[in-house]
């Protein structure tokens, strides 16, 4: 059963990943109890990185974590680097070192996901979270009724979908329509900083482009591994798994005469992990009666912005605001949330889409076109309608903090 307090809703979230357990955290604040039913027998994150943007520090902050979160984080000097494929000449980048918090509040940081998870997690109160449940299914009637994978069956008032791109919540609301191959495949590693060059150590969020390629890296868990991350034509590979493996071998060879500062970072990934990147169209709509969806479930975007989470952790706030002041209105509650964020995350979906086309130009007219325009603007300016976004703000009718 789903915790229930008198007059207060059953809130059901299924899944466990960063939007899930932030958006608990967010309805704990407003006095709202609920339970948060995760498929994996623990919390746990995937050893990756992510960039944390001042809009998801300003979230990070509001849920208690901000504290904790900096001691294995690092705070970037430099974000946004784009540098050319052959000679890692810089194209464009951001000076964060007192521009981003004097325009937006907050810093820009890196960090391990399961930093970031962790110093979530230890803010849900323990018996919010029921683990080994994995929803197979959702009766979406009045009373909405999600059933688990071992027949045990929870009626709630409200149940949010936070279950991440394959989301079962999405497939009882809509038409359970596949996500499709993007064509792109991505490699991931994370090296020990003592194996990785001293380039890759700088406190920057650096990014190669080059023809249908282009590769990221970032320090991560206070500067003790490097985040490394590089998209590729897939080809016929098509596993998106984030435990399936490639060879250094097959990550070397598809940046085959880069710069050769690259070939040490490369061949310091050990075993890469590989993944074939999915692909879905903005929804129009989120949520039917007490039901609604949240984060990669409701809107999975390319990571080209390194926008997914700290969407989802806005979404969060924003939900549980709707929620706390909606209660004699549920569904009406829910209208409203999706009302104020699917503008701006279809917005993100967009856009992250298109950087696919514009990172992996090969060269010619329209590759030098686009690196003149990167040296005229500074993407912490331009950025400015990702990183100003206050949910509290939104909510009172604005979209931006005004800062
Ligand atoms: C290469 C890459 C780089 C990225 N970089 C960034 C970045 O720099 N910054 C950023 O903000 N974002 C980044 N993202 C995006 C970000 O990782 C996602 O958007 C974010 O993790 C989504 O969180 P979520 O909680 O919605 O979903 P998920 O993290 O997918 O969590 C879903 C949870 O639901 C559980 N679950 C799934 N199905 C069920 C079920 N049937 N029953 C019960 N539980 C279930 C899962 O076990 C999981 O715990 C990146 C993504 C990729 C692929």
């Amino acid at each position: 059963m789903t915790l229930r307090t008198a007059g207060q809703p059953r809130i059901a979230i299924v899944g466990g990943g960063i939007g899930g357990l932030a958006t608990a955290v967010f309805l704990h604040r407003e006095g709202l109890p609920c339970t948060v039913y995760e498929q994996a027998p623990q919390l746990a994150e995937v050893g990756a990185g992510l960039v944390i943007s001042p809009n998801a520090a300003r979230q990070l902050r509001r849920l208690g974590v901000m504290e904790t979160l900096r001691e294995r984080a690092v705070q970037l000097d430099t974000g946004w680097e784009f540098r050319r494929w052959e000679d890692g000449t810089v194209l464009s980048s951001e000076n964060l070192t007192d521009a981003c918090e004097r325009l937006y509040g907050e810093q820009t940081y890196t960090a391990h996901r399961a930093d970031v998870l962790n110093a979530i997690k230890a803010q849900v109160p323990p018996e919010s979270v029921a683990l080994g449940h994995k929803c197979v299914g959702l009766d979406t009637g009045a009373t909405p009724r999600l059933h688990f994978a071992d027949r045990r069956t929870v009626e709630a008032d409200v149940v949010i979908g936070a279950d991440g791109i394959h989301s079962v919540v999405r497939g009882a609301l809509f038409a359970a329509t596949p996500a499709t191959y993007s064509g792109i495949c991505a490699f991931r590693a994370l090296v020990p900083a003592a194996k990785a060059p001293e380039f890759a150590l700088r406190p920057a969020q650096t990014l190669w482009i080059g023809p249908d390629h282009h590769l990221v890296h970032y320090p991560v868990s206070a500067g003790e591994l490097v985040n490394l991350v590089a998209f590729a034509p897939a080809g016929d590979y098509t596993v998106e798994s984030w435990t399936a493996t490639a060879t250094v071998e097959e990550f070397l060879a598809e940046f085959d005469g880069w710069d050769r500062r690259l070939v040490h970072l490369i061949r310091a990934a050990g075993t890469p992990g590989r993944w074939a990147l999915l692909d879905r169209a903005p929804l129009p709509r989120w949520s039917e009666g007490g039901i609604t969806l949240l984060g990669d479930a409701a809107h999975p975007m390319f990571p080209f912005f390194a926008q997914g989470a700290a969407q989802a952790l806005e979404d969060a706030a924003v939900l549980a605001r709707c929620i706390a002041t909606g209660l004699d209105d549920l569904a009406g509650a829910l209208k409203r949330y999706e009302e104020l964020r699917i503008p701006r995350t279809t917005r993100l979906q967009t856009v992250s889409h298109g950087r696919s086309h514009i990172n992996h130009l090969p060269d010619g007219p329209e590759q030098r076109e686009r690196d003149a325009a990167f040296a005229e603007h500074d993407p912490l300016v331009a950025n400015a309608w990702i990183y100003n976004y206050d949910p509290d703000v939104a909510l009172e009718g604005g979209v931006t903090a005004q800062r």
